[in-house]
């Protein structure tokens, strides 16, 4: 290794990379901001424009973008031809590459960022040398990760040349890293032209973490972030106490929060396997723990709950008395914290749902619409994220009585549940909180018999919510049976006169919402 070109946006690790070079006897080339910082450290530095016979232009646009950097990365060395061609024009071939790009994942995510701003740190001779330097990753070593600076140190200080196994892995890394960085850039170009932005965009996800396994233990399984998670999700969570999260624990904790972004009062919501097992809202956030815990004191063991206020020292006491796996919460006061920590398996995370719910919402506004995608076999689902909500102005009232104030404020409670439950979903509820859900059945009626089953005698009076319509009366029919004030459902089947019927003959009060929410 004779010579090097490092040109670096973030300078870690590049100095005590630069001195093991020196001491190995290897020139290096740098660019005006890196080679200002090495000749500050009193590290000699050949300019870029002594390589070139350019000066640095445009603001930096064009610095290394020059035959006698290119030609020096992309000559095969035991290509008679191009040694020849690069010695007549005394170009002098570039061993080592140490590039890392403008940033700009980090440009576009700053809060009042400007278009040009991001144009601007969009770079163009970065990425250029490092894919040279990776196609001919058998003459020349290409660094994009200061955590590889190390191995390279190591190969000088052994005086070992780096084996062409980890040159072509190093080779690897970096167009995994310029992919990423123009899906990244095309995604937000794209954003600007209100154009769909398709499934490239996996690209730009980033590894956060390696998972024990997946949903059974004989699955392998990772956590992939996106590069702009708001810390109003999952990702963005902060984990405060506990175990590390699971694969389940993770899917869980993401179904609860989008469950909680529906309510803007005091609310708590209980889940299980992705499905909700108990909500309430109160006006505090011990009311609504209580009302979610007597929803289904059953299905709550080993449950994820979800808070959109502080947590309470009362809150965290009347918790703390169950096996639970995760809380999470916009905070937990000092002494909530003390009594739950005490659990040592309990994870608490931190996330911004509640108060501080709009500086979140960076990463979907730069990017483009909040999708939700599903893999089948060769292939992928993207569809929209289910965001859409109604108020009682949607409404359409299709029964001789009208449903009562009260009853009202419960239809648009359960219908904000219904939502999130797995098709077909019913949910009961009266008095601010869930009394039965039926969940993930293959028929309408077997979700309501469950959903009435297990609300009991709380039935009569309650209210009752369905995520689609009803194919036939006899949903209806169990609901009168059970004493059901009043039904919200989206309505358009093409038996609507029948469940009608039934509701009139029962005084039960009806309403279409003219919005189906299947979640499968
Ligand atoms: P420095 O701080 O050394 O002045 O600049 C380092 C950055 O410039 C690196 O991120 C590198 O990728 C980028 N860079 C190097 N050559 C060029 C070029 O010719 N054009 C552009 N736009 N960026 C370059």
């Amino acid at each position: 290794m004779k010579r090097a070109l490092i040109s670096v946006s973030d300078k870690t690790g590049v100095v005590d990379l630069a001195r093991a070079l020196v001491r190995h006897n290897v020139e290096i080339v740098s660019t005006g901001g890196t080679a200002k910082l090495l000749q500050q450290e009193g590290i000699p530095v050949t300019g870029i424009s002594d390589v070139t016979g350019f000066p640095e232009i445009m603001d930096g646009r064009v610095k290394t973008l020059h035959p006698n950097i290119h030609g020096g990365l992309l000559a095969v060395r035991d290509n008679e031809e191009h040694m020849n061609a690069i010695n007549e024009l005394g170009i002098r071939p570039i061993d080592l590459v140490v590039v890392n790009l403008y940033p700009f994942k980090e440009t576009i995510l700053k809060p009042g960022v400007t278009h040009e701003e991001a144009i601007e740190n969009i770079d163009i001779g970065g990425p250029s040398m490092l894919r040279a330097a990776a196609k001919n990753y058998r003459d020349v070593v290409v660094l994009v990760d200061a955590g590889d600076y190390g191995t390279v140190i190591e190969s000088l200080d052994a005086g070992q040349p780096v084996s062409e196994e980890t040159r072509l892995a190093f080779a690897a890394k970096v167009f995994r890293h310029t992919a990423a960085y123009d899906a990244l850039v095309a995604q937000y170009m794209t954003r600007q032209t209100g154009e769909e932005f398709p499934v490239t965009m996996t690209l730009t996800y980033e590894k956060a973490q390696d998972l024990r396994y997946g949903e059974n233990p004989h699955q392998k399984a990772a956590f992939y972030r996106e590069p702009a998670a708001g810390a109003d999700s999952i990702s963005g969570a902060k984990q405060l106490h506990g175990k590390e999260l699971s694969y389940n624990n993770i899917n869980d904790a993401n179904a609860a929060i989008s469950i909680l972004k529906e309510f803007k009062e005091p609310a708590v919501v209980a889940v299980k396997h992705t499905n909700p097992c108990g909500v309430g809202i109160a006006d505090t956030i011990f009311g609504a723990w209580q009302k979610a815990y007597e929803a289904d004191p059953v299905s709550i063991f080993g449950g994820i709950i979800a808070l959109n206020r502080p947590v309470d020292a009362q809150t965290a006491q009347g918790m703390s008395e169950l096996f639970l796996e995760i809380i999470l919460a916009p905070k937990f006061e000092a002494e909530a914290f003390e009594i739950l920590s005490k659990k040592k398996n309990l994870r608490l995370l931190e996330i911004a749902v509640g108060e501080s719910d709009d500086e979140t919402k960076g990463a979907a506004s730069v990017l483009g619409t909040p999708r939700t995608t599903l893999k089948v076999e060769g292939g992928l689902l993207i569809q929209d994220l289910d965001l859409k909500t109604i108020s009682a102005g949607d409404l359409e009232v299709v029964t001789d009585r009208r449903p009562t104030e009260d009853e009202l404020k419960q239809l648009l409670f359960a219908w904000k549940v219904v939502k999130h439950v797995k098709s077909n979903a019913i949910v009961l509820a009266t008095g601010n909180r869930t009394i039965g859900i039926g969940a993930g059945q293959m028929n309408r009626v077997g979700a309501a018999k469950i959903a009435i089953e297990q609300a009991g005698d709380l039935a009569k009076g309650a209210v009752l919510a369905s995520d689609a319509f009803f194919p036939m009366g006899d949903t209806v029919e169990a609901a009168a049976q059970a004493g059901i004030a009043a039904i919200i459902q989206p309505g358009g089947s093409i038996k609507d006169e029948e469940s009608i019927q039934a509701a009139n003959r029962q005084g039960i009060a009806m309403v279409f919402t003219g919005v189906r929410h299947f979640k499968h």
